[in-house]
């Protein structure tokens, strides 16, 4: 054990951690040349595509130092928070992380958010001031900011390229001098840390761990505790670029398992696993189970499809536990499914995913969070409104509450104005202002979690110039003044566009709603009148004008293959569209709440 190092990498996003660790797998030879590929560690294609590592892997090297054969244990963390359980369950794996900071940009939001979660859990932390090659570095002057945000000395501070492959040396060097070796006792009761689990067709889930106490053997039988189920070690064993399988894997160290479970809900990260046979009572701290944050209607493009996304949903959840589904119909798109994310990228992820991994066109329809409705029949019974087409009439309602959470932000004082005015305007409270530093604050707010869910991390980005880190956790259910706010296309209402909405809001966004949807569905032969209504009380009107003139004919008849082009333009936009009564409304329609701005 006392060889053993387990580290993880944060860093803001682009600043150069998944470089960085590729170069420390090529230096302790994890990797041969034939095997080296990009950015090894985001191996789904859509990761690489977003440049965010959206599941966390483990890998282990081995390192001679001052001859002695160290195990260094690289926990990889994803860096969204939509993911930020399963970014803190890898941290808590760790006893150090490397802090990359971009030697050009300086600390950034996640830089910080990240740095309070592996100070939380005790970790060793490991500056690196990386992209030192780049002409811009500003070596000195980001030093200074790592000084002050870590308390730590100037020579405590790497400088790396991940690019050139400087101070590669000196980071390994380093995790096996500064990272404490993992404390536990072999002997004792097994407890291992779930930190993630990857779904894998052929072999059903692989879980990755790392014991805390104890160890698991091979042919064992473990429990998980939060489901309290039993099953049979199949296989235990290392992560080096592939699987090596072990006869155990010893307290300290981290491994993965496989027991034949073949669905992912099974394993849930932060849970612990136990030996039933000499049970630990004590589970590792702080297991939560994941619960989706956002609600959406997903449909398919063509109803006939309904089958087929019926089960392209069900190969999905398999392999991805955080996603929940139920079949729902809406009047207006007919059969599909009501969806619970983590968040929006999550919900985006998903929608991608059905897309490229299934060959499925599917709409999304307007997001939204979950609300508590008592009716006056009966006060005290919770009806859990996930689709705003589920709030009872608003005559036999007694209350409406909507979920809050306690918003912490941190920025520069320079923004401390406008990241103010723009929590007000998403119905924020601020409880608490605190300087960090002279130049740093930390804000908090109790604010709903629909306003947040939604664009509010642009408008964050954006008002502080990206300067801002945002953290949340929630604060319960509280009563709200909500109404359902309908929309009706050509007389017709459409279900899918419904949202639930702040009394003090509805009439705004009702109107730019319209406004927003007059832009975006495409004109037709005929006028189609669009409006907001709150019961049967219209609140806004706008009109799409008939169509007059013929698409082609602005290109005077005579180049033959721009009017093809502009057809197949045509063509394309039209895919992902949905017909509702003789109008088509694009997949964009439905977005639209969520982007008045
Ligand atoms: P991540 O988002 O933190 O994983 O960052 P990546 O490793 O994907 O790097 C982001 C971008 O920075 C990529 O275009 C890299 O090629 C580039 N990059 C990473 N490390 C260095 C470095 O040390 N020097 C230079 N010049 N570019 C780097
Ligand atoms: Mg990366």
């Amino acid at each position: 054990m006392k060889n053993i190092r387990n580290f993880c990498i944060i860093a803001h996003i682009d600043h150069g951690k998944s470089t960085l660790a590729d170069r420390l797998l090529e230096f302790t030879h994890t990797i041969t040349d034939r095997e080296k590929q990009d950015q090894l560690l985001d191996s789904m294609d859509l990761e690489r595509e977003r440049g965010i590592t959206i599941k966390s892997h483990a890998i282990q090297m081995e390192y001679p130092f001052n001859n002695e054969n160290y195990i260094l244990n690289l926990i990889d963390t994803p860096g969204h928070v939509d993911f930020s359980y399963e970014v803190s369950r890898s941290i808590a794996a760790c006893e150090g992380a490397l802090l990359i900071v971009d030697a050009a940009q300086s600390i950034q939001a996640q830089t910080i958010s990240n740095l309070y979660l592996a100070l939380e859990h005790d970790l060793e932390i490991i500056p690196v001031l990386n992209k030192i090659d780049l002409p811009s570095a500003n070596p000195e002057e980001v030093s200074d900011d790592i000084v002050n945000l870590l308390g730590c000395d100037y020579d405590d501070i790497i400088h790396a390229s991940g690019k050139t492959g400087f101070g590669v040396d000196k980071i390994l060097e380093a995790i096996v001098q500064r990272v404490p070796a993992p404390k536990g006792d072999v002997n004792a009761p097994l407890q291992a840390l779930i930190f993630d689990s990857v779904y894998n067709s052929y072999r059903g889930v692989e879980t990755y761990f790392r014991v805390i106490n104890g160890e698991i053997k091979k042919g064992q039988a473990i429990q998980f505790m939060a489901t309290k189920k039993q099953y049979f070690a199949e296989e235990v064993g290392t992560l080096k670029l592939k699987q090596k399988p072990k006869d155990s894997i010893k307290a300290g160290d981290v491994g993965y398992l496989i027991t034949g479970i073949k669905t992912a809900s099974e394993v849930k990260v932060g849970d612990t696993i136990i030996d039933p046979k000499n049970p630990s009572e004590e589970r590792i701290e702080g297991f939560e189970d994941v619960k989706p944050m956002v609600f959406a209607g997903i449909y398919p493009v063509d109803t006939e499809d309904y089958e087929e996304l019926r089960s392209s949903m069900e190969k999905l959840q398999l392999n991805d536990a955080s996603l929940v589904y139920s079949p729902e119909s809406s009047a207006a798109l007919g059969f599909g499914f009501r969806c619970g994310f983590l968040g929006m990228l999550h919900l985006e992820i998903i929608q991608e995913r059905l897309e490229r991994e299934f060959d499925m066109t599917v709409i999304t329809t307007v997001p939204n969070v979950s609300y508590h409705a008592y009716t006056n029949k009966e006060p005290d019974k919770m009806i859990l409104v996930n689709n705003p087409s589920d709030l009872p009439d608003p005559s036999s309602l007694n209350r409406v509450e909507e979920p809050f959470i306690k918003a912490s932000i941190i920025t520069k004082s320079d923004f401390i104005g406008a990241v103010m005015s723009l929590c007000i305007e998403k119905r924020g409270e601020i409880t608490n202002q605190n300087y960090l530093t002279p130049e740093r604050v930390e804000l908090t707010f109790d604010m709903p979690l629909s306003e947040i869910v939604f664009d509010f991390y642009d408008r964050l980005k954006t008002v502080s110039k990206g300067y801002a880190s945002f953290d949340y956790h929630p604060l319960g259910f509280r009563a709200s003044k909500l109404v359902r706010v309908d929309v009706l296309i050509n007389s017709q209402p459409v279900d899918a566009l419904s949202a639930l909405l702040h009394a003090d809001n509805a009439y705004y966004i009702g109107k730019k709603m319209c406004e927003k949807l007059r832009e975006l569905i495409p004109r037709q032969q005929f006028d189609i009148p669009i409006q907001a209504a709150i019961g049967s009380k219209i609140i806004s009107r706008e009109t799409i004008k008939a169509l007059r003139k013929d698409v082609t004919a602005k290109c005077y008849g005579g180049d033959i293959s721009r009017k093809r082009k502009l057809l197949e333009k045509q063509k394309k936009g039209k895919k992902r569209m949905r017909q509702v009564g003789n109008v088509e409304i694009p997949q964009q329609a439905f977005m639209a709440v969520l982007k008045l701005n």
